[in-house]
């Protein structure tokens, strides 16, 4: 048996396994086949893939693997909402959130191991950064939700929707999430449309002309501030990206079609949330095709930041709809499992961490 490590394939665009079966003197056909099984028939094993002939499955145990994780926990909310926290091979954890409405399905998927962002009202940021997801460990979070779901083959579809708005920030990891999305809009892969994929960013602007070129899926910006002096405190990203920037590169992005960009407002009591920040705001979204978020501010411990009341977001709210924006008010999901928008952070890596911490405590403490 060889020694070299064997492929994950799912780390594997269409594009990929076929230069894979090539590269094995095999037939480029080999890689829908194989997506049909792995994404389609939600199949792990090779010796399952009936249609593929003994001699090449034998191969394909030699020279691949089709790597999942392992659910480390699995929680569902009063309100439909689950949550999962994944552990991955080398023991980090990542969150995927999957939640139900009438329509559709949504799954939230996660793109890094924490962010560097660290924006403070984001409970991701308090960990830190620890590393990118490869393309693998995205899309094993649609494949394993597939299958926790218990989704059958050909039946009615649980997830209609993917949103890049987990851990982490999924435009500073871009050529993982670019070939984990032509999966999810893969016909072979699970045959999303780009209308129903939308990738959340903080801003990073060069990387959004990129994604243009690349995968237009949908396009949601984390605003949260109309101006730079407060966005530079929330965002701080933004100090590189400033806001003029930031617009003018979401209006080439959708271009002169029909679509928009999502900006989501996170409220902050007191923070950004005045009839002031409602009016600033619709003058700063003049003329670029959008469509606004706002988002009740979903606390984690040690935040010093509060959530807007119900009056003040329908304050809000009303300012920017009478001048002509279509705004939605998100509903909080999954507040009571810690799935909310905003509150994934790895907390099983917390709670390890904190065991360790206090055995060492108890150590050194005198009985
Ligand atoms: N890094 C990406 C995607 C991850 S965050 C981004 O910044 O868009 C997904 C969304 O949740 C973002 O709009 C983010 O600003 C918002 N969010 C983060 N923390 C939150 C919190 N505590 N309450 C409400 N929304 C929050």
């Amino acid at each position: 048996m060889s020694t070299a490590p064997r492929t994950n394939l799912l780390d594997l665009d269409r594009a990929g396994l076929e230069a894979f079966f090539t590269a094995q003197g095999e037939k480029t056909f080999r890689a829908t086949q194989v997506m049909k099984w792995i994404y389609g028939q939600g199949v792990e094993e090779f010796a399952a893939m009936s249609n593929i002939s003994k001699a090449l499955q034998a191969r394909l145990e030699e020279l691949a693997v089709i790597d999942l994780p392992e659910v480390a926990s699995d929680n569902l909310s009063d309100d439909g909402s689950r949550k999962w926290l994944f552990r991955l091979g080398d023991g980090n954890c990542i969150e995927t959130v999957y939640i139900p409405e009438a329509e559709r399905g949504t799954l939230c998927v996660s793109s890094q191991v924490g962010c560097m962002l660290n924006c403070g009202f984001c409970s991701t940021a308090q960990q830190g950064f620890n590393r990118n997801l490869s393309t693998g460990e995205i899309i094993a979070q649609l494949w394993m939700a597939t299958r926790l779901l218990g989704q059958q083959p050909g039946g009615d579809r649980l997830i209609s929707n993917v949103v890049m708005m987990g851990m982490g920030e999924p435009l500073l990891n871009y050529d993982n999430v670019i070939s984990a999305m032509r999966i999810m809009l893969d016909d072979f892969g699970y045959g999303l449309s780009k209308r129903r994929i939308t990738l959340s960013t903080a801003g990073v602007v060069p990387a959004i002309r990129q994604l243009r070129e690349d995968c237009d899926v949908s396009l949601a910006v984390s605003l949260h501030a109309p101006n730079d002096s407060l966005r530079n405190e929330l965002v701080p990203l933004n100090r590189k990206y400033p806001i003029r920037d930031l617009l003018d590169t979401c209006k080439a992005y959708v271009g002169e079609g029909r679509r928009r960009v999502t900006f989501e407002y996170v409220m902050l009591a007191g923070v950004n949330d005045s009839d002031q920040h409602a009016r600033e705001l619709v003058q700063c979204l003049e003329g670029v095709p959008a469509k606004v978020n706002l988002i009740p501010f979903n606390p984690f411990p040690q935040t010093r930041y509060l959530r807007s009341s119900n009056n003040r977001i329908h304050r809000f709210f009303e300012i920017l709809n009478s001048a002509g924006i279509v705004t939605i008010t998100r509903k909080t999901r999954g507040d009571d499992i810690d799935a909310a928008c905003g509150q994934l952070a790895g907390k099983f890596q917390d709670r390890t961490r904190r065991r360790v911490r206090s055995q060492t405590a108890n150590q050194v403490t005198p009985v």
